[in-house]
């Protein structure tokens, strides 16, 4: 995962960064360039023209020096029709290095090319004017004679015996004197130019290294220089200065400088992307597996499992099986010992189940004290059954938590996939009611999911919604069983029962419909009913003690003991008539709770009887703890007595302990004459069952009890 997020964040963000500071630096750096080399274009431009200028300026001045010689009625005089030596030497062939602005002067006759008369500043002896100048001069001759009515002269560079010079011809014509007879005469005038002319040219200009090379060194960044003819003479070179680069080099500079932070800011900016980056993928790992785990035990939670069965469905794996487990008791835990100990249980047992889910697909916390073990194949069912009674075994232990001694036990619900496409809600459900029917079946067991708990589930919910209206409508019947005392056979108490409505539909034992209504959260209201109808008849029966059956559930509602004497007083009937039947196995869940009930209902007045004795775990420190007024003895050993020794051993047994503590005893479901006597010898005090009285209706009972009254010849009081 962090891997492609690095890939991720190198093509979203470390890429681009990268990509646009290589285009920042190289748009820049074109930039740079582009200007520089605008500047250095322009730069040679100008300088061309300056070259250009300097020397055209140099050839206008030439060929104004020869034509103002040219138009003069001395010169005309003096070369017309002979040349005058004396005065062409002293006038024109007389050098002097100031003012003096050509090199060579020459009068020459039209059509020739010899000179008449030349001289010249340097040292060579020029006779032949045309291989002196070279091909210009012809071109410059004709262009000459062509302008010769006007003087007009004749210019162009030309290179010259004497290297890169100018020369200038016009014609030798009079201003006020008359024409004479002879060949026309022309003036040539000729300027070298010299590395001194070309210094001052610089000087003037500011051009750099001005030079003149020769026509075949031409190249493109030179001025090229014509002569007469149109062809490149010489050419003119120098230097530009490298303008652009002296002009970007700073900005170079200082682009560099803002490249290089910029550089430095986009790798700030990327690193601090990357930390960030890092921070979300640490955060969202965190959150995902927060999400799937529980923080208690560090185990996955329920988001997880799902998650997980869904992965297999799609992955097409349809064996597979989940054990829900469910722990018992662990509430009592909590309430009596606070959450830090609750937790620190929890925790212990997370790591139980742990161990003892080896080679399981997951193992995770519901949440609360629910546990879940997935386990895949298609032996899974027997790994989860196998899991289920080792973990069932596991919590048998107790554990020591804070240096207290804690007992917890677990229900399981089991639930296999085989082939069938169920989906993780579904399975989770079935689990969950195979763990309510393990429940409900006594707990600490497990229950393998079958479609007929569904049945019996739904039937549970239609008996609860039936319940409700019963226990609305108080049309819920009460059934009276009498007690005998077992010496005279007289009738000494009436045990209430509890009877589903004639007028039902359905056919319901008490066994069955008291277990919906603790399950249903309605046994406090069916509990207070049966009171209240039970002491309403039995005002019809004063001399008779009055016996109740209690649920252990109701023990749990804190209203319970103030509830029921409310009841009781309400029909004005003596507490100490009142004897309330718990089961043992009811009580061993919350010892505490039912001690300090127990204790305020005694303080009132209302006897406590141990129901079921001998169908649970009862022990004599047991009975002792609670100090029972009296014990029934189950009808399950009482219909084994005859028969097996071993039954009436526990009867004797429990007749001496009783007596030890002062406890009435009792033995219920009594069917034969011949238990009456084995029981009573054994030292019953009290016998019931359907050999001495059927459970039956108030009514028939106060015949019954009119009747006995009727024999023993006693008044009612
Ligand atoms: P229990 O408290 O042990 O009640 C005695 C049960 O034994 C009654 O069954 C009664 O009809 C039956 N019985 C009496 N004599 C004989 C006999 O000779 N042989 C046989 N086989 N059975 C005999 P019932 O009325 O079906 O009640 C079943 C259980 O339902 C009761 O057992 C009691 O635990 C519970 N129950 C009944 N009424 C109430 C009630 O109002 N509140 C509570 N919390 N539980 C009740
Ligand atoms: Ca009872
Ligand atoms: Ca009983």
């Amino acid at each position: 995962m962090r891997s492609i997020t690095g890939w991720r964040f190198l093509f979203v963000i470390a890429l681009p960064i990268l990509l646009a500071s290589i285009g920042v630096v190289a748009l820049t750096s074109d930039l740079l360039n582009r200007v520089s080399s605008n500047a250095d274009q322009a730069e040679n431009k100008r300088n061309r023209d300056l070259v250009t200028r300097a020397l055209s300026l140099s050839q206008t001045e030439l060929a104004q020096l020869t034509s103002s010689n040219a138009q003069w009625d001395d010169a005309y005089e003096a070369t017309t029709p002979m040349v005058d030596v004396d005065w062409f030497s002293s006038t024109w062939g007389h050098f002097t290095d100031t003012g003096t602005r050509y090199d060579l002067v020459a009068v020459v006759a039209e059509g020739q090319t010899r000179a008449e008369k030349v001289s010249t500043r340097g040292s060579l002896a020029v006779t032949d004017l045309e291989a002196y100048v070279g091909r210009a001069f012809h071109a410059l001759m004709k262009q000459a004679i062509a302008g010769k009515a006007e003087a007009k002269p004749a210019t162009s560079f030309a290179m010259t015996a004497d290297g890169p010079s100018i020369v200038s011809i016009a014609a030798i014509v009079p201003q006020s004197l008359a024409v004479r007879a002879g060949p026309q005469k022309y003036l040539v005038m000729m300027r070298r130019l010299t590395p001194a002319l070309l210094e001052g040219i610089e000087r003037q200009f500011l051009l750099r290294e001005l030079s003149l090379v020769a026509a075949d060194q031409h190249s493109a960044d030179a001025v090229a220089l014509r002569d007469a003819t149109g062809a490149v003479a010489f050419a003119a070179r120098w230097e530009d200065r490298q303008l652009g680069e002296s002009m970007t080099g700073f900005a170079r500079q200082k682009a560099a400088a803002a490249l290089g932070f910029l550089i430095l800011v986009m790798a700030g900016i990327t690193f601090v992307c990357w930390r960030l980056l890092q921070h979300v993928v640490t955060k969202e790992a965190d959150a995902r597996h927060a999400a799937l785990h529980d923080a208690l035990t560090e185990m996955p939670n329920r988001l997880a499992l799902q998650e997980h069965i869904r992965e297999l469905r799609n992955n097409h794996i349809k064996d597979y099986t989940i054990a829900f487990a469910d722990l018992d008791g662990f509430k009592e835990v909590n309430d009596s010992y606070g959450h830090d100990v609750g937790d620190k249980l929890l925790r212990a047992i997370a790591a139980g189940i742990g161990k003892l889910a080896r080679g399981a697909e997951l193992t995770c916390r519901m949440g609360g004290d629910e546990f879940m073990v997935l386990f895949k194949g298609t032996d899974s069912g027997a790994k989860a059954t196998s899991y289920a009674k080792n973990m069932i075994a596991f919590l048998v232990q107790p554990f020591e938590i804070d240096g207290r001694i804690l007992r917890v036990g677990a229900s399981v619900g089991i639930a296999t996939c085989t082939g069938e496409d169920v989906d993780e809600l579904e399975i989770l459900r079935r689990a969950d009611v195979a763990m309510y029917k393990a429940k409900a079946d006594g707990k600490n067991r497990m229950c393998v999911y079958d479609p007929a708990i569904d049945v019996e589930r739904n039937e549970n919910l239609a008996i609860a919604v039936e319940l409700r209206k019963i226990l609305a409508a108080r049309t819920l019947d009460v059934a009276f069983q009498p007690l005998v005392d077992a010496r005279t056979r007289r009738i000494s108490g009436v045990e209430a029962l509890a009877r589903w409505p004639q007028t039902s539909a359905r056919k319901l034992t008490a066994d069955k419909f008291i277990a919906v209504a603790e399950n249903a959260g309605l046994i406090d209201d069916l509990g207070d009913l049966i009171l209240d109808k039970a002491c309403a008849a039995a005002k019809a029966w004063p001399e008779l003690r009055q016996a109740i059956n209690i649920s252990a559930v109701q023990l749990n509602n804190p209203r319970f003991v103030e509830r029921s004497l409310q009841i009781i007083k309400s029909h004005g009937i003596s507490p100490l008539r009142i004897e309330f039947e718990i089961t043992e196995t009811s009580l061993i869940r919350d010892a505490d709770r039912a001690k300090e009930v127990f204790k305020e209902l005694r303080l009132a007045g209302i006897k406590i009887a141990l129901d079921d004795f001998g169908t649970g775990f009862s022990s004599i420190g047991y009975l002792r703890t609670y100090q029972f007024d009296r014990i029934k003895i189950d009808k399950s050993i009482i219909s084994k007595v005859l028969s097996n020794p071993a039954e009436l051993a526990i009867v004797q047994g429990t007749l001496l302990v009783a007596r030890g503590l002062s406890a009435e005893v009792t033995a219920e479901g009594v069917e034969r004459e011949a238990e009456v006597s084995v029981l009573r010898l054994a030292g019953c005090t009290e016998l019931q069952g359907y050999f001495f009285h059927m459970p039956m209706s108030a009514q028939d009972l106060n015949a019954l009890v009119d009747t006995t009254r009727f024999r023993q010849g006693k008044s009612v009081a």
